[in-house]
């Protein structure tokens, strides 16, 4: 059982982010913010896959400016993302956005960081101080001084605003590699009750990122350490939602769903079972309701697999075993495997009441 960090609570929009409230995942979009139409397309589309918090980048005036009419038209909170200029955040800010994201290693100046403070404090938003390795000045860029730097920019930041009475802050401090992601957060987590926004930053194409995400992220909530969720990769920004929510549900802090447990063939396979998985998968994705569906290739550990589903298959020569409910039902042929777990598959969820 996973014992959460104590934290304050803060919310974002109608979202909460620590204290008692579950994990949520959230992403980011990669539309141009000025196009409002694509953008809102693109919030609703990562809504849809299971996104609970969208953050868009405010790399420009007009980009501010068109927060309000995004806002009006997607129904999770928006989050506008800020580099260099504290004038985007206070533009943002007037625009409606639910939070700011401010990084600490490109906007210094402590008048402005005020400034920026008292607008969001006014408006009754947070601010996410967010903390990235490559944006950290390294002296004589010793690497393992990076960890250290990380901490001290994110709580100095944190005190500037402490000092103006405001504690509507989320943290995260992301390196791209696991092991410094996983070191700061402990860190930092050990210093504060601030809730935490998870994740590794620059990880990678999606193989990559994603099983630096499975580590970093998945370890530290494992550990009781992580409030939000962002899983980020160079590809769609679906991607990061749905590998978000499966690294919450490997923990078991999401329902699973329509689980699959497959074997990972061998030598004794003597069916297409990859196929058979992939098109299972496909058909079964968004499926409401919990459910383990078993596919195994042979009658060695499949029958063992396959009985403890939920619904099950264990392959032979142009044949499979059907199990159900821990039972042998019948002899399926090969061909029909698919249109028959999955009529199974309904079945077992309309007997649940989904
Ligand atoms: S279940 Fe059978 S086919 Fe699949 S990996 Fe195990 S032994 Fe091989």
């Amino acid at each position: 059982m996973i014992r959460r960090r104590k934290t304050r609570p803060v919310w974002i929009g109608k979202v909460e982010v620590g204290g008692r409230a579950p994990i949520t995942v959230q992403s980011m979009t990669n539309t141009d913010t000025e196009d409002v139409r694509r953008t809102v397309r693109q919030i609703r589309c990562l809504e849809k896959a299971g996104c609970e918090i969208i953050r868009v980048a405010v790399p420009t005036v007009r980009a501010a400016r068109a927060l309000a009419a995004i806002k009006k038209r997607i129904s999770i909170p928006l989050v506008a993302d800020i580099h260099f200029r504290h004038t985007l955040a206070l533009e943002s800010i007037a625009q409606g956005v639910d939070a700011v994201r401010l990084n600490p290693g490109n906007i210094r100046n402590p008048k402005q960081v005020r400034r920026v403070v008292r607008a969001a404090k006014e408006a009754g938003i947070p601010i996410r101080i967010g903390v990235n390795s490559g944006s950290i000045r390294r002296p004589g860029g010793r690497e393992k001084d990076l960890v250290r730097l990380m901490v001290r920019r994110t709580l100095s930041y944190c005190t500037q605003f402490e000092r103006l009475g405001f504690r509507d802050i989320i943290l995260s401090l992301k390196a791209s590699n696991c092991m410094e992601t996983m070191e700061a957060y402990r860190t930092v987590a050990g210093r504060c009750d601030y809730p935490l926004h998870v994740g590794v930053t620059a990880a990678g194409p999606p193989e990559t990122a994603i099983v630096k995400s499975a580590i970093a992220i998945g370890g530290l909530v494992s550990e009781g350490v992580g409030d939000t969720i962002r899983v980020s990769l160079s590809g769609p920004p679906v991607a990061e939602v749905e590998a978000g929510i499966e690294i919450l549900k490997a923990l078991g802090l999401r329902p699973a769903g329509i689980e699959i447990i497959s074997c990972p063939t061998c030598g004794r396979t003597q069916i297409d079972l990859v196929r058979l998985v992939r098109d299972i998968r496909r058909r079964t994705k968004g499926m409401p309701g919990d459910l383990k569906v078993a596919i195994m290739g042979c009658v060695v550990n499949g029958p063992g697999e396959a009985r403890e589903a939920d619904v099950g298959i264990a392959g032979g020569k142009g044949f499979g075993y059907l199990f159900k409910n821990g039972k042998k039902i019948r002899k399926v042929p090969e061909v029909q495997f698919a249109d028959v777990l999955m009529k199974e598959i309904e079945r077992l969820l309309q007997k649940r009441g989904r």
